[in-house]
């Protein structure tokens, strides 16, 4: 098939869509990394990113994806042998349970339904039976991007403090922060991770750790081997960040794109990402007739204002459907990852997105389902713009 013609409607969960005033403000030629404007940039994007993390903490930043800061939070917090408790809620806690493995660190996990999402009274009931506080934090995906169920830290903050436990609370706010509300400091959060190309609406290549004073306290003990991830090392730095060369383009996109967020309000924003999500869940549930496609997460409480992951009806591969959709009309969704590969796809719904893009994206899935005969719901578009009406 030749390549559709007219622009790609990008779907996707991240990569996001990145402003074109963003692709503007980093399009610049290179630039001294220690140069006094440039520290004063960097430390103006460090203060405002707190005010979207809702944080007084540190923020560190690194040049690496969303992987890097799970490494940075766990080499900077651990001692070999640490014992963590992952709460179970898809391919993003297993990879960082993987990788946490690797550092010599040992993790418990908190079975979940996938499809649901952990339960904060497991939660309590595991760290009650660890008396004698083995366990040194848990660790959380506020938003399971790769299942479109969110967990709600505060009951799982809630869950540690009723079980008098001095773990740490670790949350992966990747594909959260900048388009759900997520209030590290409110809710008792020690650390944070999060990277460039999801709510931020930048190229991938950015990534981020916000501690607050517990964490920094357990840095201070920590004894795995680290070097470019290392905190105490970029506290010496004039940017409170990076060991190596600073990305100096990617702060440029930063002050774009915190400008973008705290022009439009960061509760804006939310309530954006709210009407975009409930869009996109109503054409699902108009689809899901006729036992067509279903939303992955079954509790309407949990279900993910950021992405939504489809469940296929059995027999009927998601990828044909994702390869059909970028053959025939140009619209880029995301795949199923890890078990759910071939079984779910994802209409990513956060950062640079307005009403126009959806409805034409949900257009694209509704004749992609109707192209290849799988079973389904008329009147996806029609319901999703009733929920936006
Ligand atoms: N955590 C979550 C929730 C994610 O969605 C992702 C990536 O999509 C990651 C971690 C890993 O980040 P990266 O792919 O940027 O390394």
């Amino acid at each position: 098939m030749p390549k559709p013609r007219g622009r790609q409607f990008f779907a996707n969960p991240g990569p996001t869509n990145i402003p074109d005033s963003i692709l503007r403000a980093i399009d610049r030629p290179a630039q001294d990394f220690m140069e006094e404007a440039f520290i004063a940039l960097v430390r103006d994007c460090t203060a405002r990113l707190k005010r979207v993390l809702g944080t007084s903490g540190e923020v560190f930043m690194m040049a690496s994806s969303g992987h890097g800061a799970w490494e940075a939070s766990l080499v900077n917090l651990f001692s070999p042998g640490d014992r963590l408790l992952m709460l179970e809620s898809g391919y993003f806690s297993e990879s960082w349970t993987e990788m946490a493995r690797k550092f010599g660190l040992e993790v418990q996990t908190v079975a979940a339904d996938r499809r649901r999402g952990v339960d904060p009274a497991a939660v309590e009931a595991a760290l009650r039976a660890d008396a004698a506080h083995a366990l040194k934090a848990v660790c959380l995906v506020h938003n399971e991007t790769s299942t479109g169920v969110t967990v709600p830290p505060a009951a799982i903050r809630a869950a540690i403090d009723a079980a008098r436990h001095p773990a740490l609370l670790l949350a992966d706010t990747i594909s959260s922060l900048g388009s759900i509300p997520f209030r590290m400091d409110e809710w008792g959060i020690d650390l944070a991770v999060g990277g460039s190309q999801k709510g931020l609406m930048l190229p991938t290549g950015m990534a981020f750790t916000a501690v607050g004073a517990k964490g920094m306290e357990a840095h201070r003990r920590a004894r795995l081997p680290r070097h470019y991830m290392d905190w105490s090392v970029m506290m010496t730095r004039p940017h409170r960040s990076f060991v190596g060369t600073v990305p100096t383009q990617m702060f440029h996109g930063l002050a774009e794109a915190l400008r973008l967020i705290e022009e439009e309000g960061l509760e804006a924003v939310f309530a954006r990402h709210a009407r975009l999500g409930g869009a996109v869940r109503a054409a699902v549930r108009a689809w899901s007739g006729n036992d067509g496609p279903q939303i992955y997460c079954v509790d309407p409480q949990r279900q993910s204002n950021s992405v939504t992951a489809i469940l296929m009806p059995d027999g009927h591969d998601a990828e044909a459907l994702r390869r059909h959709a970028a053959g025939r009309y140009n619209v880029s969704l995301g795949g199923g990852l890890g078990a759910l590969g071939g079984r779910v796809f994802r209409i990513g719904h956060l950062g640079d997105l307005n009403e126009p893009m959806v409805l034409g994206t949900l257009g694209a899935v509704e004749m992609s389902l109707r192209d290849l005969g799988i079973p389904h719901g008329r009147g996806g578009v029609q319901a999703a713009m009733d929920a936006l009406a």
